[in-house]
């Protein structure tokens, strides 16, 4: 793995050397200028000086909170209780940041070991915290005062207190110590249920005439080929004919390899039924006393469910806003899932010389493969040749600078935990004035983060001074590495990616949230995708793409329109049924944790999958399909949110689309800056969203995006806070 260190400087021609650089103290003037502050973590680089960072930040929270809780009850201001309470959370989850950072990215296993020690301690601790009585007291002396507060402040009252309530806080302390207990169990099935998913295997062996259609490179993967035996007699079947293949149902890549190409039903079939029966002997009744004691708690702190407990703290801010936006979505995208279902149909009817031939579950990958393979031929690896890694990255700054009225300088890092980590600072290009500062770090080795993520380590925040902390943040991923002959040459998803992940880091950069806790992209979990799924589109669109997408061996060849147009096309061929599916997901997820008598008898599986089968395809009865459902565990109640994100994004997208110069606008670029990215979760992000759009929210554009003609001319519905209906 080192040799990318050596080959990257060289493949990366415009890095500049370190005694070329700026450094952060270089910019400091601008900063004071401003009233910003500037600030490198201080990065632990030894196991003892990550415990020793944990170990102090947990300190001096606790000092703060002891503060809290010891102060005279009748002297209780905003700053001593609310924002003081900030403050501590603020500090200590830069402290977390930083561990997890180290955890995900340091080259050191010790290094990493500790770091993640510490993350867990952080987590414990933080859970302590909601239970801290004397705290408590103090906040609620000042509640009772009953203060007149307005804009971010009042909000981070609201929320504050909204926590407490949350917690079971303000019930009598028999009733309280029953959620606390509920709590803990619940995090306890939490954990069995992850156990249970991660230990699930089902592999299955297969002959090569089962898998007819699945690629060679697939066959011959390490694991997949399974050894020959001897040979029992000198007539032996040549070896094509006897070899097996062991497929693991429980490993995506090879589950998603043999059902996107194997053209036997049967094998489809074999391979969807283990898949979708994985964890079914344990995760059933766990998943069950899972959503009984999420049940008891909604009920214990006076919620009717645990959809409304979840979405309370989201956009949905319902249970029933959440559904009835999912259902409209379900709803609008039905002729065109429709249409792509009988297509799909007749494929198959034709294939097996059964006119009555049904898509099932175990179906659509392989025929949505058939469609965009027999339609829109496109060839994935050949336009890898136009998305160089260095002029993508330079394409991507040249155009979020523009747009955004930024610029990233590249200044010299002081501590590098690889020797290829860049680090930039972002200024605001009329001003001067200094954002914030970005770290990337691109490629894969040992023992990285194995995914592609922004992770934020310090939060923008107005210090107690008045100046204001800038923020930083991390981009950890994993493009291809240079080889000894090519650049690094990046797929078009590998760009999609970059936009994406950016985007994050422009909302955490530009923020001027007053706190900590509405900082950058700490907003709800509903709306916290849609920016960044919204700049995805830039990679779609040609006049984006000729601006930096060019043949690395001749810059003068640009991709070909009609290369983009198929592109695009194969896009929305089977986005009925891929959003289908995900409108499933979101629906089983809520009818769930939807409303149920605290002592009748139900069950995970009979609530889920009749609802999979209505909203997607025929399932088969045996299967269990939420057993191996992950996101049950963390995203309950919460899968919604990717389809209600997805929906924002297009709307918000239409901004640029009808801007004079569209994506590359900088008037809309500017406009999402201030009323996105600056605001946070500072301002409620659906009054946010109405100031981007200049208008009422509407989920046609995503529609429309997906390809169901004209759109659906049902404006959204009441998912967003009641001040806009
Ligand atoms: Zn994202």
């Amino acid at each position: 793995m080192k040799i990318f260190r050596f080959i990257l400087p060289l493949s990366l021609g415009l890095t500049l050397h370190a005694e070329n650089l700026k450094k952060v103290e270089d910019f400091n003037a601008a900063a004071a200028k401003a009233n910003a502050v500037l600030t490198l973590p201080d990065w632990p680089q030894a196991p003892e000086a990550v415990d020793a960072m944990m170990k102090n930040a947990i300190d001096t929270a606790n000092k703060a909170l002891d503060q809290i809780g010891a102060q005279d009850l009748s002297k209780v201001t905003f700053k001593s209780t609310v924002v003081a309470l900030d403050d501590l959370g603020w500090q200590a989850s830069n402290a977390a940041n930083k561990a997890v950072v180290t955890k995900e990215s340091n080259t050191d296993p010790k290094v990493r070991e500790a770091a993640e020690n510490a993350v867990k301690t952080f987590q414990d601790w933080a859970v302590g915290i909601d239970y801290r009585e004397d705290v408590y007291k103090a906040l609620k002396a000042f509640a009772n005062t009953k203060p007149k507060l307005t804009g971010e402040d009042k909000k981070l009252y609201d929320e504050t207190m909204r926590d407490y309530r949350r917690a079971g806080l303000d019930l009598p302390p028999d009733k309280r110590k029953e959620v606390e207990d509920l709590r803990k169990q619940l995090a306890k099935l939490g954990t069995d249920f992850d156990t249970n998913i991660v230990n699930a295997k089902a592999p299955l062996v297969f002959t090569k005439a089962e898998l007819d259609g699945v690629p060679d490179s697939f066959l011959e993967a390490p694991g997949v080929k399974n050894p020959q035996t001897a040979p029992p007699n000198k007539n032996d079947l040549p070896d094509t004919l006897t070899a097996t293949y062991t497929v693991l149902a429980n490993v995506t890549w090879h589950y998603n390899t043999v059902e996107d190409n194997a053209k036997n039903e049967a094998t489809r079939k074999k391979l969807y039924i283990a898949r979708d029966s994985l964890a079914k002997d344990t995760n059933r009744t766990v998943l069950n006393q899972m959503i009984a004691l999420r049940n008891k708690i909604a009920l214990r702190l006076s919620y009717k469910s645990w959809d409304d407990y979840q979405t309370e703290i989201k956009m949905a801010k319902n249970g029933a806003g959440a559904k009835s936006y999912i259902d409209n979505l379900t709803k609008g995208i039905q002729p065109k899932f429709a249409a792509e279902v009988a297509e799909m149909q007749k494929m198959k009817a034709e294939d097996i010389h059964d006119p009555n031939a049904k898509i099932g579950v175990w179906d659509w990958r392989y025929y949505s493969n058939q469609i965009k393979k027999q339609k829109y031929n496109v060839d994935t690896e050949a336009l890898r040749d136009f998305f160089p890694f260095q002029k993508v990255v330079e394409g991507m700054f040249n155009i979020y600078q523009s747009i955004f009225g930024l610029k990233f300088e590249q200044i010299d890092a002081p501590y590098k935990w690889i020797p290829d980590l860049q680090l930039y600072i972002v200024t605001d290009s009329a001003s001067g004035e200094p954002l914030g500062m970005f770290y990337l770090d691109m490629f894969p080795r040992d023992g990285k983060f194995n995914h592609f993520a922004e992770f934020g380590i310090i939060s923008g925040k107005q210090l107690a001074d008045g100046n204001y902390q800038r923020p930083v943040c991390a981009l950890l991923c994993n493009f291809p590495p240079p080889s000894a002959d090519k650049p690094s040459l990046m797929t078009h998803s590998d760009v999609e990616v970059l936009f994406h992940e950016f985007g994050h880091c422009l909302h955490e950069i530009t923020t001027r949230a007053k706190y900590g806790r509405f900082g950058g992209t700490h907003v709800p979990g509903d709306f916290v995708e849609a920016p960044s799924q919204m700049l995805q589109n830039w990679v779609w669109d040609k006049k984006v793409l000729d601006t930096f997408a060019a043949d690395y061996r001749d810059p003068s060849k640009k991709i070909p329109g009609d290369i983009i147009q198929k592109m695009n096309d194969a896009k929305t061929a089977t986005a009925g049924v891929f959003y289908r599916r995900q409108f499933a997901f979101a629906s089983l997820d809520l009818a769930m944790h939807d409303v149920h008598p605290e002592k009748a008898d139900w069950d995970c599986v009979n609530i889920s999958n009749p609802v999979l089968e209505k909203v997607f395809l025929p399932i088969d009865p045996s299967t269990t399909f939420v057993t191996y459902f992950g996101h049950m565990n963390g995203y309950d109640a919460g899968y919604y949110g990717y389809a209600w994100a997805d929906a924002i994004a297009a709307d918000m997208g239409t901004v640029f689309e009808k801007a004079p110069q569209g994506y590359l606008d900088k008037q809309a670029g500017m406009k999402l800056r201030k009323e996105i990215y600056e605001q946070g979760d500072g301002r409620d992000v659906a009054v946010s969203i109405e100031k981007f759009l200049g208008r009422k929210q509407s989920v046609e554009p995503f529609l429309k995006k997906i390809g169901v003609k004209g759109g659906d001319k049902k404006k959204a519905p009441a998912g967003p806070s009641k001040e806009q209906q």
